[in-house]
């Protein structure tokens, strides 16, 4: 007899793989909301609900995920999981592949506390599934309330809520504390200065008035990367190359965005110099919508000597995975894995943002 799969496992990888693929927010959503249903559940009742075809009487599962949960008590790879993994492949070049590989860590993300999908814990096991050592969590401040930005206390509590998540996580990772700070119109920072200096990593972001003009949008970015918080500084011309949706599944979920939008107008070469020179990172944000900065400036960052950080944003456990974009792009462009901040262990990662000048 075959031996049984683990049937929670399988509905988790599914949900993993769509969200990577950039699939339909409602497709992972029923793999996701179907893996927590069943999760509480006796193995002999599923065992007994699969043979008798009463899974779907329980709510938040539907055909397709009662028939992947059947496979897998069987003891079968389930079709629908079998055929995912049979089209993903990656198409990487050795250059990408080792910047890939070099990355022990991602600096943005974000949980269910803000915009994301998911809790605080499943981005965590995602990321210890992708070998990372690190994740840091930065959900948005408080003046982003389309995102659900956190208040001080909110992120106080945070704050609290991972010690205990840490606390349960496998030895050798842990998920380091931070922010995705709003640089507000006057280039200051959008969180309390004590908390700012507590936070392991802080990302500093324009969400608003992109399309400033150019003299103003400098002064502002000059200023934001001069403030000794910011670590690093997020997808820097807010461009939008595509109309793929911001991929939320949960709460949070804004929908398809069905829009582009042109990078914002700023002196690049003296942003860049005045990162080089506080040592501020420049985000190079993987999100297929976004591929933030441009090649071309990404270039102009790494000749004006300034460091990187290779993120994903996520907002989801499957767009984790989004690395090897921005690797493919750093890659391009000649950026070498010792300006990549995130090669780093989570202790150099964190003497260096407590270190900067
Ligand atoms: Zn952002
Ligand atoms: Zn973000």
């Amino acid at each position: 007899m075959a031996r049984a799969r683990d049937p929670i496992a399988d509905l988790r990888r599914i949900a993993f793989l769509l969200e990577r693929a950039n699939e339909a927010t409602y497709r992972v959503r029923a793999f996701r909301s179907a893996a927590k249903a069943l999760a509480g559940l006796p193995t002999a009742e599923l065992t007994e609900r699969a043979g008798n075809g009463t899974l779907t009487e329980l709510a938040g599962v539907g055909d397709v995920t009662a028939r992947c949960v059947a496979e897998s008590l069987a003891g079968e790879e389930p079709v629908y999981l079998r055929r995912l993994v049979a089209t993903e492949g990656s198409d990487l070049d050795a250059e990408a592949t080792a910047l890939r590989a070099a990355l022990r860590g991602d600096c943005h993300t974000h949980s269910d506390w803000s915009d994301g999908g998911s809790p605080i814990e499943e981005m965590a096991l995602a990321a210890v599934e992708l070998g990372h050592e690190y994740l840091v969590l930065t959900d948005h401040s408080p003046r982003l309330t389309v995102a659900r930005g956190l208040t001080a206390a909110r992120l106080r509590q945070q704050l609290d809520h991972v010690a205990q998540v840490n606390a349960a996580l496998p030895e050798g990772f842990r998920i380091l504390t931070g922010i995705e700070v709003d640089i507000l119109a006057d280039g200051s920072l959008d969180q309390d200065d004590d908390l700012l200096a507590r936070l392991d990593v802080v990302v500093g972001s324009v969400h608003s008035g992109l399309k400033d003009e150019r003299s103003k949008m400098t002064r502002r970015m000059l200023k934001a990367v001069a403030n000794p918080h910011l670590d690093i500084l997020g997808h820097v011309t807010g461009r939008m190359v595509s109309s793929r949706p911001a991929l939320v599944t949960g709460p949070g979920d804004r929908g398809h965005r069905a829009r582009t939008r042109a990078e914002s107008d700023f002196d690049a070469d003296a942003v860049f110099a005045a990162c080089a020179e506080h040592d501020t990172a420049v985000e190079i944000n993987s999100r297929p919508e976004r591929q933030d900065p441009p090649k071309r400036l990404i270039r102009r960052a790494l000749e004006a000597g300034c460091r990187f950080a290779i993120n994903t944003d996520a907002h989801a456990p499957g767009q984790l995975d989004w690395q090897r974009f921005g690797c493919e792009r750093a890659a391009l462009c000649g950026v070498p894995a010792d300006r990549v901040v995130n090669t780093w262990s989570a202790e150099r990662l964190v003497a260096w943002t407590h270190d900067r000048p």
